[in-house]
């Protein structure tokens, strides 16, 4: 059975590209015959609105998107993700880091890196023989560790998995992108599980709720691919199976960038739903609703021209 989920972080309501991303897991999952889940990713509460999980269901709810069950929130699922984390620690697949910000960028200079701002630190992996005096900040993934592991052939269910590792460089295939690579240990090194501020990391917490939800499709914004492989090297180091993935077009701005709530999108207004699903249904490529009925006839006139579109079967 396909399940599938729309997994919104509520910084605050539904913009116009959040909605891409809304709409496109909805018609896979109604174009498979499969269920959709609705996911509140409020892990990061203090970049977290508190009236937007209501808000962004209720947009949802105005443009016919209506999920399967009741909306999981992440800000509830602290257990699970201390056991996934306790899992790792077990395995010598996770350890806590006391290195500043700073720390690591000292750390990178002596080795000649420079750092570009806003680009993602890779940790030179400084505690990961111990934290030399220094107190518990945050808890990283053992990236090396991992892939010596797999490449002993640790994982045995993970060597069926949809991706395949040489070296360190993981390759998978993405359902609209096709093939993708990154090496994780050069690229992103051993990323962090739970933040210096006690907070989970999306990483870890997105791979738990997944599995756990039993969701086997993700569809998401291309923003997002880069993480792929860091969730599947979860999913393999905690023996969960690797969902398949479609990342999908994004709406720019005029300037190009990602439409974002950063980038000073505003809310959508979806009191006109058909209009705001039009746009949307545009981005992701889908011809123009010939009709002028109701919203419910334009999503299943959709659900019809995306069957077919990306081809599901690995
Ligand atoms: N919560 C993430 C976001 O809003 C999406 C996570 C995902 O789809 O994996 O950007």
């Amino acid at each position: 059975m396909y399940i599938g989920r729309f997994a919104p972080s509520p910084t605050g309501p539904l913009h116009a590209g959040s909605l891409v991303a809304a709409l496109a897991s909805w018609l896979d999952a109604r174009a498979a015959d499969g269920r959709w889940l609705v996911r509140i990713e409020d892990v990061d509460t203090p970049r977290c609105a508190p009236d937007a999980p209501e808000r962004i269901l209720a947009q949802l709810a105005d443009c016919h998107l209506l999920p399967d069950a009741p909306p999981l929130y992440q800000s509830t699922r602290g257990d699970r993700y201390q056991q996934a984390l306790d899992e790792l620690l077990a395995q010598g697949l996770a350890y806590p880091c006391g290195c500043t910000r700073r720390d690591i960028d000292a750390a990178l200079a002596a080795r000649g890196i420079t750092h570009e701002r806003h680009h993602e630190r890779p940790y030179p992996g400084t505690c990961r023989q111990g934290l030399n005096g220094k107190r518990a900040r945050a808890w990283r993934f053992h990236t090396e560790k991992f892939m010596s592991n797999w490449h002993q052939g640790q994982y045995p269910k993970a060597q069926a998995a949809p991706f395949s590792i040489v070296d360190f460089r993981l390759s998978w295939r993405d359902r609209r992108l096709g093939p993708q690579s990154q090496d994780v240990a050069q690229d992103v090194g051993d990323f962090v599980l739970r933040r210096a501020d006690g907070l989970w990391a999306y990483q870890l917490a997105v791979v738990v709720d997944d599995a756990d939800q039993g969701v086997n499709h993700i569809v998401r914004g291309e923003d997002l691919a880069d993480n792929t492989p860091r969730q599947m090297l979860l999913q393999a180091a905690l023996r969960l199976p690797s969902p398949r993935y479609l990342h999908t077009p994004l709406l720019l701005a005029a300037d190009g960038e990602k439409l974002s709530k950063q980038h000073g999108a505003p809310a959508l207004d979806t009191s006109a739903p058909l209009r705001v699903l039009a746009a949307a249904a545009r981005v992701l490529g889908l011809p123009p609703y010939p009709g002028a009925a109701g919203v419910c006839e334009a999503l299943a006139w959709w659900v019809r021209a995306w069957q077919g579109t990306y081809n599901r079967a690995p």
